[in-house]
């Protein structure tokens, strides 16, 4: 009755051992030590803020998405722990079966009117958000164009779709117009597919023309307001807001685990798109829905978000002030082009970003080397938070500028 072969038999099936079926893990591993490419985790052993505490010692923080500081606000935590309180600690099942609960609603109506669309739809992450997304709208008789720079989940969703993606040029209108131009006709749907602010590298996509292409090219437009959400805008809504295309049709995406602090994501956009994903977005329906905790964090956030834009003034404030401190104290440092609170040292190689890293560590500072294959150009990515304080800019200043490279 058993359903496996008495090991003698098995044994002369097994391919021979020069051939076991794992050991490419270990030479994958090693080639990508070699590049420098190799990556480990880092614990972190206190609330999030810009200072952390991690291996027993503190370090200012410049590698944080929580832009405006909410991700250890006692408000989002007493939400958290209330919500936690009345509604347990999973959601136990889908949206669709028994995970819904009045609060995912709310969080959905309040992201609906922040950004003042019609409808909102919360999944459990913001990647989630993408693949369902971009997979719902576009399938295979469809075009997908997408710029080279898009975050992961942009391209995985892209190619999830099974639509035919073609890249354009980062930033690059002058080939999306081409692009357009030789392909829109063979296809039946088309989706331009944008981040709004550049996750790696800071600098924002240029929203009003490329909504003037879609409608031009007969085509949709998503953008990917991750890191614009509670950060760009006069209300925090984003890059729509900040550029004045409130209400213009689009579908945008974003997270509630950056600025807002959370866990999650959403899709925001018309009635129509928001009840057309609830029936066809695989990555909202099969999966649990967001926790109680993160839920109510999220909506917390969003509130606070609204009524607390000195948050957000400080943060530009912090931008400003650190531009002006590298130009006048470090010129030497070349600052990739960036309209955001991201700011990136360019660096030579996946070595020399390794090394200012490291050299930053020992200074106390914890602002990380990003290198292929995330990015192409080897760099330190700064992120910059509300609560960062003058001091603390001005030590990240007195780091660099002590260094070999910069001397
Ligand atoms: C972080 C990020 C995401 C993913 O959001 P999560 O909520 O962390 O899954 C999607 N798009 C961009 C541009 C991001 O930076």
């Amino acid at each position: 009755m058993s359903p496996f072969y008495p090991l003698s038999d098995r044994a002369r099936h097994s391919p021979p051992t020069t051939t076991e079926p794992y050991a490419w893990l270990a030479s994958s591993l090693e080639t990508i030590h070699q590049a420098n490419w190799y990556r480990s985790v880092q614990p972190l052993d206190s609330l999030p803020g810009c200072i952390v505490q991690s291996q027993g010692q503190s370090w200012i923080n410049f590698a944080s998405n929580d832009y405006l500081g909410l991700a250890g606000d006692p408000r989002l935590i007493a939400a958290a722990i209330a919500a936690t309180r009345a509604w347990g600690t999973g959601s136990t099942g889908s949206r669709l079966l028994t995970g819904h609960r009045p609060l995912h609603r709310q969080l959905e109506e309040a992201i609906a009117q922040l950004k003042q669309t019609e409808d909102a739809l919360v999944f459990s992450s913001g990647y989630l958000a993408n693949l369902g997304a971009i997979a719902a709208v576009v399938g295979k008789r469809d075009l997908i164009l997408s710029d080279r720079y898009n975050h992961s989940s942009l391209k995985n969703g892209a190619i999830l779709s099974g639509a035919t993606i073609q890249e354009y040029q980062h930033l690059d209108l002058a080939d999306l117009t081409l692009q357009l131009q030789q392909h829109r006709q063979h296809y039946r749907r088309c989706l331009i597919v944008t981040d709004s602010v550049f996750s790696m590298d800071g600098d924002v996509c240029p929203l009003p023309q490329l909504l003037d292409l879609a409608t031009e090219y007969n085509s949709m437009l998503l953008i990917d307001e991750a890191h614009a959400t509670g950060v760009f805008g006069e209300s925090g809504a984003g890059c729509a807001e900040y550029f004045n295309c409130t209400g213009k049709p689009m579908i945008q995406v974003g997270t509630l685990s950056k600025a807002l602090g959370s866990l999650g994501g959403y899709v925001a956009g018309s009635a129509p798109l928001i009840d057309f994903l609830r029936n066809r977005a695989p990555s909202w329906i099969y999966t649990t829905a967001l926790t109680p905790a993160d839920t109510a964090a999220a909506l917390a956030a969003v509130e606070i978000c609204r009524r607390e834009p000195q948050r957000r003034q400080q943060l530009w404030q912090n931008v400003a002030q650190f531009k002006h401190l590298l130009a006048t104290q470090l010129p030497q440092a070349v600052l990739l082009p960036s309209d955001s609170p991201i700011l990136c040292l360019q660096l030579a190689n996946p070595a020399q970003a390794l090394q200012v890293g490291h050299l930053l560590k020992q200074a106390g500072i914890f602002a990380p080397a990003i290198r292929p294959p995330t990015v192409t150009t080897s760099r330190i990515r700064i992120s910059l938070m509300a609560t960062h304080t003058s001091e603390q800019l001005q030590q990240l200043v007195d780091a660099l500028q002590s260094m070999e490279i910069y001397s």
